[in-house]
């Protein structure tokens, strides 16, 4: 739609919100469950429907939850602040207006490390406050009627505010790929975009390079993965440089993004937006963090993906790269740092995970929440590969598809039902040695008068004659001190 030189002259300019809903028991105002999936309208009482006269009372989890990712964003935590009522009128909104903070957010400041972007290494946060979820509106295909589940009412959700300072799709994708991993490592959140527990809003503008007021902003809604904001945020850009270079300005509106077909359309503009009428929540009491508090939030703070990769390293010997990998997911490193309190062969661990798990997880369509066999069966299995019970190729192609399908079974007694166990005793081995050779007499000769290519065709013959339960490199060593004793 645009050529490379109109493109070049162009700065992007993103700055993003991202709603996280909180891993509580109960939502932030009620003791209403909260849990996903209910059969809709269960997890609701008054306060969720929003009932007139009946009193909120703060989630301490919420809070504490908010509080966490705040101090993993390095933000600075807000010691005394209040919500504050955010007033529009909308179906899944009974109350007709949501509780939020806008004056006080919990977490202000502070930034977000990112991987992999050349142009830049963090993303400036504005703030992260706490809010309720509104309810939800499902509209079906081809029927007349909404329907509305309450469920989702009351919620408990942080908002994460970035400075309009995302220059790229690409940053804006390693930022999101970072929250996602932090929400996880940290309890906070599953972090799942597809059920909409992580959602994200993209505000996305273009201005000349070398010009230093931004330009006019453009809200992008609706993308369920970060390879859809990405892909929003491209379009939007294209978008808005073609209207530029033919003269056209900017609307400031809310657009909805299409993963059908790539582009984003027009929802509403900013001016038909509500007036909020924010005043501060009469019904609950301002929100205190005490010292105490705080540091017990803090002491109790789930280790992070950085300090994991840096244990890795010091515990494990690992290198810089097996320890990237290792904490890329937080249950992928819950699962190595497990195996690691049974083995000793950490590089091993790694390997088999970043190997022929990960491709079984894949292959599969699994994650490591859900991958049944236990980190203490892995742990045998590299014990008995060690030990030259069983060969490195039966037990990933044989052993590992048997365990995942019988996952409590001992590894040791699956590899003798499989019959891959292989024979490391050198009695035995030397048996079958001394048997190859008196049958090969000329063969030895040859081989003694140098000849030694031979040795293939002896080992070849050692793994038929012991149908390849033989540990190899136990075989080859007994074969070659027979051949080559005179
Ligand atoms: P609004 O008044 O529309 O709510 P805010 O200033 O509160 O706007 O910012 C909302 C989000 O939009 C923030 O993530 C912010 O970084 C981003 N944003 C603000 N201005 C711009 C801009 N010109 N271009 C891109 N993003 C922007
Ligand atoms: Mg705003």
């Amino acid at each position: 739609m645009i050529t490379k030189e109109e493109r070049a002259k162009y700065d992007v300019v993103v700055g993003l919100e991202v709603h996280a809903q909180l891993m509580t028991e109960s939502k932030i105002f009620s003791g209403d469950g909260n849990a996903f999936g209910s059969q809709p309208n269960t997890n609701i009482s008054t306060i969720s429907l929003g009932h007139p006269g009946v009193m909120p009372k703060l989630n301490k989890k919420a809070v504490e939850l908010a509080i966490r990712m705040g101090l993993a964003c390095n933000c600075k935590i807000t010691r005394f602040g209040y919500f504050d009522r955010k007033n529009y009128f909308y179906p899944d909104l009974p109350k007709g207006y949501q509780m939020t903070q806008d004056k006080t957010p919990i977490c202000v400041g502070g930034y977000v490390p990112i991987q992999g972007v050349k142009s830049q290494d963090k993303v400036t946060l504005n703030r992260i406050h706490l809010e309720e979820d509104a309810g939800k509106s499902i509209h079906v295909d081809g029927q007349p009627d909404s329907l509305i589940d309450l469920n989702r009412a009351g919620v408990p959700l942080i908002e994460i505010v970035t400075e309009p300072e995302i220059f790229s799709s690409e940053a804006a994708g390693a930022f999101l790929t970072e929250v996602r991993r932090l929400v996880r490592y940290l309890n906070v959140c599953d972090g799942n975009m597809e059920e909409g527990s992580l959602r994200c809003d993209a505000n996305v503008s273009v201005k000349l390079k070398g010009e230093t007021k931004l330009g006019k902003k453009v809200e992008v809604k609706n993308m369920n993965s970060i390879k859809n904001v990405m892909k929003a945020i491209d379009h939007e850009v294209q978008r808005q440089i073609h209207l530029l270079e033919k003269g056209e300005s900017i609307v400031s509106e809310t657009r909805t993004f299409n993963p059908d077909t790539g582009r984003t359309s027009g929802m509403r503009t900013k001016e038909e937006l509500n007036d909020y009428r924010y005043f501060p929540e009469p019904d609950l009491s301002p929100l205190q963090v005490s010292d105490e508090w705080l540091e017990d939030i803090r002491s109790n703070m789930p280790e992070l993906p950085s300090e994991m990769k840096e244990r890795f390293k010091e515990q494990y010997g690992l290198n810089e790269y097996d320890a990237s990998s290792m904490t890329d997911q937080r249950d992928l490193a819950y699962f190595f740092d497990a195996i690691c309190g049974i083995t000793g062969n950490y590089k091993k661990a790694a390997n088999w995970l970043m190997g022929p798990i990960k491709s079984y997880i894949n292959e599969h369509d699994m994650t490591f929440s859900n991958f049944p066999i236990q980190p203490a069966a892995l742990a045998s299995i590299i014990a008995l590969i060690d030990e030259g019970k069983i060969s490195y190729t039966a037990a990933s192609q044989q052993l590992l598809p048997y365990l995942f399908e019988n996952p409590l079974e001992d590894a040791a007694d699956a590899a003798h039902k499989l019959n891959i166990w292989q024979e490391s005793d050198s009695g035995s081995i030397q048996s079958i040695v001394d048997e190859i050779l008196a049958s090969n007499e000329d063969k030895v000769k040859q081989y003694r008068n140098g000849k030694k290519g031979l040795i293939g065709m002896f080992m070849g013959e050692l793994m038929k004659k012991s149908k390849g339960k033989v540990d190899p490199q136990m075989a080859n060593k007994l074969l070659r001190e027979s051949l080559d004793a005179q």
